[in-house]
């Protein structure tokens, strides 16, 4: 969920159509139209990204809506179980957020996808997600799309690139070394609680110990 008091939008007078801010939108917002770009309101989640890309020209601004705007994707109306079925198959607990930034959580993600969203674009315009950093929740916005049975491949201008890795693919010798190179970071010790993680059964097991 995002709450959006602003919105970007294009001088059209000063843009000169270079393409620089439209792949770099996280909601799939911008479109060059007869060289200039346009900016989808309806899509835009206030990233600020594509005013930072256009500093040469500064075309794009951040400007008031007419009256605050919350995107949230509402679930009450699926099947509770379903969402708990994807969410467990992407890997996720229902009501753990899966953006750090926004706090989006993995059964409204997965609602989004119930609802119509077939990209992580759609994702982000639906629920606010990326608005923030928009790194760490790629990975988690991958696995709901995969869970929902939705495989992408790598676009051609790389708005973003399809991985599912975590800490836990890092090969055993390459955490030692980040520890040893960076101790403060505790690589080690995160990696340790992910894969090392007892199973139910050992779990069961150490209960009657
Ligand atoms: S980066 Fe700026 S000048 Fe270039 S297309 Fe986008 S808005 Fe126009
Ligand atoms: S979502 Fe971000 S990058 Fe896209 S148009 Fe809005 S402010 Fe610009």
């Amino acid at each position: 969920m995002i709450r959006l008091e602003f919105f970007a939008q294009v001088d059209e007078r000063k843009c000169t159509g270079c393409k620089l801010c439209e792949p770099i939108c996280p909601a799939g917002a911008i479109e060059i139209e007869e060289k200039t770009a346009t900016i989808d309101i309806d899509r835009c989640i206030d990233c600020q990204r594509c005013i930072d890309r256009c500093n040469m020209e500064n075309a794009v601004s951040r400007v008031p809506r007419p009256s605050e705007v919350v995107r949230y994707v509402d679930h009450s109306d699926l099947d509770p179980l379903q969402i708990k079925t994807l969410c467990a198959k992407a890997g996720l607990l229902p009501d753990m957020p899966i953006c750090g930034c926004m706090r989006t959580t993995g059964k409204e993600t997965v609602a989004a996808v119930l609802k119509g969203a077939t990209t992580p674009e759609d994702l982000c315009a639906m629920t606010g997600l990326r608005a923030g950093c928009g790194m760490y929740c790629m990975t988690r916005i991958f696995q709901v799309l995969e869970a929902c049975g939705i495989s992408l491949d790598d676009p051609p201008d790389r708005r973003w690139i399809n991985l599912t890795l975590s800490i836990a693919d890092i090969p055993r010798e390459k955490v030692d070394r980040i520890e040893e190179a960076y101790p403060q970071c505790c690589v080690g010790e995160d990696w340790k609680r992910v894969t090392q993680r007892p199973t139910t059964s050992q779990k069961k097991e150490g209960d009657h110990v």
